[in-house]
């Protein structure tokens, strides 16, 4: 899973944004990137492997700008190479991508039909070439980024920068997620809250279909229907202790000594004195099948499940690869519960 990062700042941004990443970086990535709009122009840096090489790239080659957009790529269509790191440009549009456009073939065969030159094979591209064609025909940035956003199959979430606006970014998310963040005459967008928590914790969480345009003073944001609509500002009060190794040697490392905390945290929050509560009526006895979907490590964890829910609730379970289910039509009968896994 990967990263994204805006800041419409009163300082520098790309240190800001690099400072930010590192606190994505539990979630994985294979190379990482910053574009920042400076003097007017869209400009950016990339790099393959870990966040230092990024950082040792702007060392030599200094990328200055108070708004910039960045992010941490864990490949799915192209693999990890400089080209195609994000941010992905077009003429004046600079984009940053979480998750997968389906429809980038016929969109790719259609933009190139018409002249647009592809310097990636990432699916992400795809949208900064539509969102220029749009800029091109003359509509304005929003304009241009909701055009685009009509004609996008898949799950994402979205950062947009533009040449010529040094006060505007435009973020937006379907199936993936994305907060916005509310500084003293600053924006920022992240993934989660954690990323942005030494800049602000005053937090907006999108939701699924919302696209937000953000200018220093503010955010407007409309739902998947176009209408605008207020989201809750929440205060988040994100544990330190979460955003670093905490000493261990790596995030892993970290993850497996916590478990004994984590469990226990996880079922005081649904012992009572009878039991274990399970939230919205949720009834394991209900069930005649269970299936259990995740993918790589929650996927192993659930293979343990399995034998558990089996031996211990004598309730017939099923596993599934995420990435699979998502494309299948799998046959749910009325009392069958599936417990997705992440
Ligand atoms: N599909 C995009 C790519 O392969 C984004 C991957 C991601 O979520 O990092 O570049």
């Amino acid at each position: 899973m990967c990263g994204i990062v805006g800041v419409l700042g009163n300082h520098e941004v790309s240190p800001l944004i690099l400072d930010a990443l590192k606190r994505l970086e539990y979630r994985g990535y294979d190379s990482a990137g910053i574009a920042t709009v400076n003097r007017g122009h869209l400009d950016r840096r990339r790099a393959v492997g870990k966040l230092i090489n990024l950082s040792d790239v702007m060392v030599h080659d200094a990328l200055p700008g108070r708004s910039g957009i960045g992010h941490t790529r864990w490949a799915t269509h192209g693999t990890p190479t400089v080209e195609n790191a994000h941010p992905h440009q077009a003429g004046r549009v600079a984009v940053v991508h979480n998750g997968i456009i389906e429809n980038f073939r016929a969109l790719r065969d259609e933009l190139a039909a018409s002249g647009a030159q592809f310097s990636s094979e990432t699916d992400t591209e795809t949208i900064v070439h539509l969102t220029s064609r749009h800029l091109e025909q003359g509509m304005t940035p929003v304009q241009a980024a909701r055009a685009t956003l009509k004609r996008l199959e898949g799950a994402f979430a979205l950062a947009f920068l533009f040449a010529g606006e040094d006060d505007l970014m435009i973020g937006a998310r379907r199936g993936s997620p994305l907060a916005i963040g509310h500084g003293e005459g600053e924006m920022f967008l992240g993934s989660d809250a954690i990323a942005l928590a030494p800049m602000t914790d005053r937090i907006t969480y999108l939701e699924d279909g919302d696209c937000a345009v953000l200018t220093r003073a503010g955010a407007q944001i409309f739902d998947a229907q176009d209408r605008q609509t207020n989201r809750r500002i929440q205060r988040i009060n994100v544990d330190a202790a979460r955003v670093d190794k905490s000493g261990h040697r790596h995030f892993m490392a970290k993850e497996m000594a916590e478990q004994p905390a984590i469990l226990q945290a996880a079922l005081e929050q649904y012992s009572t004195p009878q039991g274990v509560e399970l939230p919205d009526g949720l009834e394991f006895a209900r069930a005649d099948r269970l299936i259990m979907v995740a993918c790589g490590t929650a996927f192993y964890a659930c293979q343990v499940a399995k034998y558990w829910f089996e031996k211990y609730a004598g309730l017939s379970v099923e596993l599934d690869i995420a990435s699979e289910f998502r494309y299948r039509d799998p046959v749910l009968g009325p009392d069958n519960l599936a417990l997705f896994v992440s």
